[in-house]
């Protein structure tokens, strides 16, 4: 990246702080504005979001851009409008007793940090820039987004719509290739949010330490799904095909691979096909159906099948009409489904991102349970049962969410936090946690006129009553 391009970086975060500074104190209703103006964005632009992301995708499902990136993203910004009163409230705090029968006074204020860069990665573009705007604004702040590289189009439209709605001191967006966003992550911001890989995320946390910029790393992993004795296998079937075809498997949250009871793989690999076929009759020209982002993603999947395959996975490619994969020119990838899956395979060493699905088979609960614990802790774990093995998995495991009985299910509930645990992400937005994760929590104390200090003992020269104080506090 050139001198000139970094240091307007530079200036853009400077002119961001300095207006932060000056317009203080802003009142809740100037949030508000911002909130709004960030939602008629996704509301009047929306259509053309969406022509944006299928191009940038070769192909991309119009109702599943409306649904995953717009209408989702509307209904957490409304969400945001609808609590922030609640949210920005002090917070009361108690004080010793019996400092409160002086007059003392605590609470904690949530205040604005100041300029808060935002990093997006190219699965769900607007989702993952707006959301966290969203709530970026909520809080008070200013913010500079970065979307990814990989959708163009869709990075483009963002950056002019909210050239067009903000000034640049408010919210802007930057673009550029991984140099830019290097750079981006090595600006002084007072609070970074990345989404994307955890491998990124430890570049990005290390530019950040670099001027002490807290981070919230919203990243990845593998999210493994449990099957259990209980559950309802078609059911499970379908939702999993549900979870893992969404946007061709390129979810953080997919169900990343099954663990089964070893005497019902046959019940749950049958189930998971019939739920492909009752949602997919065709793949290849149908516009439900998404395609992967890139071709150095498609030949990444492509070559993790060929890696299992050649270490003796049992490959099932789910493909209902028995089109011709081979012949097309698309990045359209049925779901392969592959069983006898070991550890030395790099599909289960590496998160997939696709519609590739591997099955393990598990004897004892237990077993299920201590491979999951043998491994990283994963954004999303599912578990499809009934009863105490239900309560069993989720106690003796550890993970960023948990939907039950279904897949990915949790991050649609906007009153709860969205993030992962250790390799898979520090922190979380959405729910009341996103609106203090981008606040300062400000300790503020009043003190009483009385001499408290004399009171207590503390003010020197120490005689009896500091002797009696500590007495008292010692017993
Ligand atoms: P990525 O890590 O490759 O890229 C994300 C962003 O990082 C992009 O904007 C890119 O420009 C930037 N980047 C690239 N190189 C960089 C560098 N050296 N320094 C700083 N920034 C750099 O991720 P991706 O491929 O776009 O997205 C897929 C990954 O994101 C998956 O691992 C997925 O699980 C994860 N993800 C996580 C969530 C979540 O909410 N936890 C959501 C979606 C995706």
């Amino acid at each position: 990246m050139s001198d000139a391009a970094s240091q307007s970086l530079e200036g853009i975060l400077e002119n961001q702080k300095k207006a932060f500074t000056a317009a203080r104190p802003e009142p809740l209703s100037q949030r508000r504005d911002r909130i709004k103006r960030a939602i008629s964005i996704l509301s009047e632009h929306g259509e053309s979001l969406a022509e944006a992301m299928n191009s940038d995708f070769g192909s991309r499902s119009y109702e599943g851009s409306m649904m995953t990136d717009i209408v989702s993203t509307i209904g957490f910004g409304k969400y945001c409008l609808k609590n922030l009163d609640h949210w920005a409230a002090p917070d009361k705090r108690s004080v010793r007793f019996p400092l409160g029968l002086m007059g003392a006074k605590a609470e904690v204020r949530y205040e604005p940090k100041g300029v808060v860069g935002i990093m997006s990665p190219w699965n769900f573009p607007v989702n993952l820039s707006f959301g966290p705007l969203m709530q970026v604004l909520a809080a008070g702040n200013r913010a500079m987004i970065k979307p990814s590289e990989f959708t163009p189009a869709t990075s483009d439209r963002m950056r002019e719509l909210i050239a067009d709605a903000f000034d640049e001191s408010e919210v802007t967006v930057i673009t550029g290739g991984p140099d830019v966003a290097q750079a981006f992550s090595s600006l002084p911001f007072d609070h970074l949010v990345f989404t994307g890989s955890t491998e990124t995320g430890r570049k990005v946390m290390q530019a950040a330490a670099k001027n002490l910029t807290p981070v919230t790393l919203e990243l990845g992993g593998k999210s493994p799904t449990i099957i259990g004795k209980g559950a309802d296998l078609t059911r499970a079937g379908e939702r999993i095909a549900l979870g893992k075809m969404l946007n061709a498997g390129q979810i953080c949250l997919a169900p990343d691979y099954l663990l089964v009871p070893e005497d019902q793989e046959e019940g749950v690999v049958a189930a998971v096909q019939l739920g492909v076929h009752e949602m997919y009759p065709t793949l290849l020209d149908n516009e439900d159906y998404t395609a992967i982002i890139s071709d150095k993603h498609f030949e990444r999947l492509k070559g993790l099948v060929d890696d299992a395959q050649s270490k003796g996975a049992q490959v099932t490619v789910v493909n209902p009409a028995n089109e011709s994969f081979a012949s097309a020119n698309t990045r359209k990838m049925p779901l392969t489904i592959l069983r006898n899956v070991t550890d030395d395979m790099k599909v289960m060493q590496e998160e997939i991102f696709g519609p590739v699905l591997p099955v393990k088979t598990y004897r004892a609960i237990d077993e299920a349970i201590d491979y999951i614990n043998d491994h990283d802790r994963p954004l999303g774990l599912y578990y499809f049962g009934v009863g105490k093995e239900q309560e069993r998995v989720l106690e003796r495991t550890i993970s960023g969410g948990v939907t039950v009985n279904d897949v990915i299910f949790h991050i649609s509930v906007d009153d709860m936090p969205f993030g992962g645990v250790g390799p898979s992400g520090i922190g979380s937005y959405h729910g009341p946690e996103g609106f203090r994760e981008f606040s300062h929590a400000r300790s503020t104390y009043q003190q009483p006129k009385i001499d408290i200090a004399k009171l207590a003992g503390l003010k020197p020269p120490y005689g009896d009553a500091a002797k009696k104080a500590i007495a008292r506090e010692m017993k």
